[in-house]
């Protein structure tokens, strides 16, 4: 089933995002971890895809897993920045082979190693080149590309960020799923930009729970989000407290997703990563909310 096809219903439903595993070793964790989460029946679950290449394997082992055992539609993604042609063509007939019909089209974060190497001999300098592969490719593929309400790192103005995202999905994205964002004013504002700027496909907001402490500097690391004072009073408060941050965090994802239903969204990508207790807790949180039709 195509992701564009599932968020398009007039009904509100959440999915979740899963990691594949580094090495085999904790490969049965991650897949028992993914089909807990996948038994919530969420409208679909992504599994990201290592920039290195590193656990780019198991990507297609856990959506296939996902899809077959539970008929959960699953969103595989997939980088091209660290790769060559040849073998991001192989990585298309894997995905295409796996019957998995839905792929994320992504650039991937440029390795340090490669930072300050000549990007004029890469084979692929931005993902665009990787939307336009997919839809040369002849497979029927839905296609989402990233995008940020809180502008890219790498770009200079949300302007120039905004002008690269309209060539993206010119370049065939079905639709959009945004970076984290802690405040959903930051959503608002970046939807009706992108929108004024000729972008009309559907976007799909990204909602992280934070569930520890040490989660928060990560996650500002990785995406440069703005906390608000409300999320960092939340931090200092319970941030030494285990269950109470858990519970706290939950409860801020929770208010971030029903702001957004009532503001028109209809679908909520979760980054509960491989936790099917943050999952379900989020899932039971709405449970009248999701289980009622427009
Ligand atoms: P691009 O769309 O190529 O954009 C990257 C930067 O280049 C932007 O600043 C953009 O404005 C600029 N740009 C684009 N085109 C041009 C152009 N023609 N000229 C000049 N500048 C240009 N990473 C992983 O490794 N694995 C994952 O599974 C993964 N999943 C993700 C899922 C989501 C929803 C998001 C938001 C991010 C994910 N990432 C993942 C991280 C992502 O790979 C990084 O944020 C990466 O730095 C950018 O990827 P992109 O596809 O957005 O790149």
């Amino acid at each position: 089933m195509k992701i564009i096809d599932l968020i398009n219903k007039d009904t509100l439903s959440l999915s979740f995002e899963v990691f594949p595993p580094k090495t085999e070793t904790n490969f049965q964790s991650v897949k028992a971890a993914t089909e807990e989460i996948a038994k919530l029946r969420p409208a679909f679950m992504s599994v990201t895809y290592g920039a290195g290449g590193g656990t780019s394997k198991y990507t297609l082992d856990i959506a296939k897993n996902i899809k077959e055992l539970h008929g959960v539609p699953t969103l595989a993604h997939l980088t091209c920045v660290s790769s060559s042609r040849g073998t991001v063509k192989e990585k298309i007939e894997e995905i295409a082979a796996a019957g998995i019909t839905n792929v994320m089209a992504l650039r991937g974060d440029i390795p340090a190693s490669m930072e300050n190497n000549d990007r004029s001999h890469w084979d692929y300098q931005y993902a665009v080149e990787l939307v336009r592969e997919l839809k040369a490719s002849g497979y029927d593929f839905c296609i989402g590309g990233a995008c940020y309400p809180e502008v890219h790192p790498e770009s200079n103005t949300q302007k120039d960020d905004i002008l690269h995202l309209k060539e993206k999905v010119d370049a065939g994205c079905d639709f959009l799923t945004t970076q984290m964002f802690f405040d959903n004013n930051l959503l608002y504002n970046f939807l009706y930009k992108i929108r004024e700027a000729g972008i009309t496909v559907p976007v799909i907001p990204g909602v992280m729970p934070i569930t520890n402490a040490k989660q928060v500097e990560r996650a500002v690391k990785l995406s440069g989000s703005f906390m608000p004072q409300r999320f960092k009073s939340l931090v200092d408060k319970f941030g030494n407290k285990t269950d109470a941050m858990k519970q706290a965090g939950i409860a801020y994802a929770t208010d971030q997703i029903i702001d957004l239903f009532a503001n028109g969204i209809t679908n909520v990508h979760v980054y509960s990563m491989n936790n099917p207790d943050v999952a379900a807790k989020i899932q039971s949180n709405l449970s009248d909310i999701l289980g009622g039709n427009l």
